[in-house]
């Protein structure tokens, strides 16, 4: 089959059903609680407005974001609802969003300042983060009490609405981690801390995707997915996808850019880090790290063209990646899969994560540049 790229090199084909049935398996694993589909970072590079939508139509009650600008884009592709933009960077904007409908998070005393002094015309709906274990943002030990205070007093004086209380969990791929009910204890006695200043949230969050799939402890009121919605697994641990019943969203395709055999001993692309071993057929492929495409995955990857899985020659170049078709029998135009459902014997994100030493969050987030989207 010849495929046409009129506007890129290469293709993602966002599957927007499959990404509603993941999030109908996550329901169905948490069904008591709410469940928040996380689409910040271009919806892990599957596209944020087109995702938001769709997890909408899938019951999603909120969407989470990490940047206020993310969640403004989110309302100016038209999305209502319920919205948390937890990262406050300093000097970020607050009151755009706020004045948009958009839950802020504040992780310290002076985040809590900043929303206050945002100058926002709506009272600032926020979620205070605790930090459990991850040491990452949140408060902790006697931070944690001042922050409490702090914000008891901001909603005394009507200044904010207290909606929410979460942290976030550092081992939860790992799920015999003693680290996991270290959080879920600590986040049990912060929860109890701020009852104690007579302040009890609306909603209590502390799972991602793989305390969703296996810690119905840690579910509270409300569950925070991202990546298994997007079909991929939270690590190798919890299994492969389709262990999990979920099935990848995205698949990256194009098509052979040109076809030529070369005599045994071809050094391939730079450093001839690859040398046919014997008369065999290289293919070419229209992209690079310059779209994205992990350089790591170097002679480690593969991709599928005609029915076969063909592995990549050589290095990954920033507009370019050679594969070794061996004999498979292609020509210029023909489709090639760099990663897709699996369904049809493609790679999968997660198979060009172990390629490259990383994980399947990066493989879909780091697309960009001039890869389209196409959405079905
Ligand atoms: N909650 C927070 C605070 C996050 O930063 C993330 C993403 O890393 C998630 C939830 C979703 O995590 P996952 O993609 O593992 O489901």
């Amino acid at each position: 089959p010849t495929m046409s790229h009129a506007a890129g090199p290469a293709e993602a084909v966002v599957d927007l059903a499959a990404y509603r049935a993941n999030l109908a398996v996550l329901r169905a694993a948490a069904p008591t609680a709410l469940q928040m589909a996380v689409v910040k970072a271009d919806a892990y590079g599957h596209g944020a407005v087109e995702t938001a939508r769709a997890a909408r139509q899938a019951g999603a009650e909120w969407l989470g974001v990490a940047t206020v600008e993310e969640a403004s884009t989110l309302r100016r592709g038209g999305d209502r609802g319920p919205v948390l933009a937890w990262l406050s960077p300093a000097g970020a904007d607050l009151a755009p969003a706020i004045d948009a409908g958009v839950d802020v998070a504040a992780g310290s005393v002076a985040q809590l300042e900043a929303v206050v002094a945002a100058g926002a015309t709506n009272r600032p709906r926020v979620h205070l983060k605790v930090d459990t274990g991850m040491a990452r943002g949140g408060v902790r030990g006697a931070e944690l009490s001042a922050l409490f205070e702090a914000a008891r007093d901001a909603r005394h004086a009507g200044r904010i609405e207290i909606v929410g209380i979460f942290s976030h969990l550092a081992c939860a791929d790992e799920p015999s981690s003693p680290v996991n009910a270290a959080q879920e204890h600590a986040f049990g006695e912060a929860v109890a801390e701020l009852a104690s200043y007579g302040v009890e949230p609306e909603v209590r969050h502390l799972a991602n995707s793989a305390a969703t799939l296996t810690r119905p402890s840690v579910h509270h009121d409300l569950v925070r997915v991202g990546i298994a919605s997007y079909g991929l697994s939270p690590g190798p641990q919890l299994g492969t996808p389709s262990d999990l019943g979920l099935t990848p969203v995205m698949s990256l395709t194009t098509a052979l850019s040109l076809v030529r055999r070369v005599p045994p001993g071809t050094g391939v692309s730079y450093g001839h880090t690859y040398v046919t071993k014997r008369e065999t057929t290289l293919g070419l492929v229209p992209v690079g790290y310059g779209d994205g495409i992990l350089r790591a995955a170097s002679n480690h990857a593969e991709a599928w063209v005609n029915g076969s899985l063909v592995p990549i020659a050589g290095r990954v170049c920033m507009d370019q990646i050679v594969l070794d078709l061996g004999d498979v029998v292609a020509e210029r135009g023909d489709e090639v899969v760099l990663f897709g459902s699996g369904s049809r014997g493609e790679p999968i994100a997660e198979d060009w994560a172990q390629a490259a030493a990383t994980i399947g969050y990066e493989v879909v987030t780091r697309l960009g540049g001039r890869i389209v989207r196409t959405f079905v």
